[in-house]
């Protein structure tokens, strides 16, 4: 849209979490009564899925990129939101977040059975390598869709259609783009990969 991307996340059933940008109407979005919101909801949602209606309250969040300078420091380190907070249009905050969960983990196991300390530089440093790359490629992939699908200019209108068909038409590329939504792409830790830590 226009403001911002309106995205349409599926959850299980006939049900979705839907991220709405709009930078100027937002307040009055959220204020308004249930039907005048849900005539709204509908005008950009379609009825692809039949008549609307809310299985919960609207939350309203002021969205900015965040990125932490560095993502460890002494004995500590940050991981989830604390280390980025990324534009929420295709729905990666929890996947990067459980993908430095499950890094940290196996960076601590593989020191601490080498005979470290399970807060020694090294460790922590293995873990900075290994998930800051990912967490900035994503943040920066997100911020450059929203600027993409945030405007009308018809060049950048032709471009995202002829790209939204290319990734639909292209298998491979479709696959691609899924595997990597979906968190299952790049150096993948141990627990993401169903492998115990142990192994
Ligand atoms: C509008 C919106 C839609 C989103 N949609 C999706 C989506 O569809 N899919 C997805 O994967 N991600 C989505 N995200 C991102 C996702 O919500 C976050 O990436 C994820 O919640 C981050 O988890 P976290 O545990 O790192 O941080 P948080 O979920 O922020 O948890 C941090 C917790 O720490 C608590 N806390 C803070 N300070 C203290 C303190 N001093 N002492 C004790 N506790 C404290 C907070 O209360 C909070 O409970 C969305 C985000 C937004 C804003």
């Amino acid at each position: 849209m226009p403001n911002g991307p309106f995205a349409i996340l599926p959850l299980k059933g006939n049900r979705s979490n839907i991220v709405w940008a709009e930078p100027r109407a937002a307040d009055a979005l959220l204020k308004m009564n249930e039907a005048d919101f849900l005539s709204e909801l509908t005008k950009r949602f379609g009825t692809f899925l039949g008549e609307l209606s809310l299985e919960g309250p609207r939350f309203g969040y002021p969205l900015s990129l965040q990125m932490a300078e560095r993502m460890i420091d002494q004995r500590v380190c940050l991981a989830g939101d604390s280390a980025h907070g990324i534009h929420p249009l295709a729905g990666q905050g929890l996947n990067l977040g459980l993908k430095d969960c499950a890094a940290l983990a196996e960076c601590i196991a593989d020191g601490v059975a080498l005979g470290l300390d399970p807060g020694d530089v090294s460790i922590l440093e293995r873990y900075q390598r290994w998930r800051q790359f990912d967490n900035v490629t994503m943040a920066l992939g997100m911020e450059f869709f929203d600027k993409l699908f945030s405007n009308d200019i018809k060049p950048l209108r032709a471009a995202r259609t002829l790209e939204a068909c290319a990734v639909n038409a292209v298998g491979p590329a479709r696959r691609f783009f899924m595997k990597y939504a979906g968190g299952g792409a790049g150096d993948l830790p141990k627990l993401l990969r169903g492998e115990s830590l142990a192994a």
